[in-house]
């Protein structure tokens, strides 16, 4: 992924950053608890495309807010 262009790119949602798990090639949302897929380096900035993160998951990745929602 493109450096630069990862830094454009903000939720369609709530136009926050998002963060970049170059794993599961995706691209979260830990406002909104989604993760938008990256298909063949291309970013899908769709809602109904994305994956609804878990709980476990969106705590494990915010190191110094858990427990505060
Ligand atoms: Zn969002």
């Amino acid at each position: 992924m493109d450096k630069e262009l990862l830094a454009m790119l903000v939720c369609p949602l709530c136009k926050g950053k998002l963060k970049y798990d170059r794993e599961a090639a995706e691209l979260a949302c830990r406002y909104d608890g989604l993760a938008y897929p990256i298909r063949d380096g291309i970013p899908v900035m769709l809602p109904e495309e994305a994956r609804v993160m878990d709980v476990d998951e969106k705590l494990h990745d915010s190191p110094g807010r858990a427990g505060e929602s």
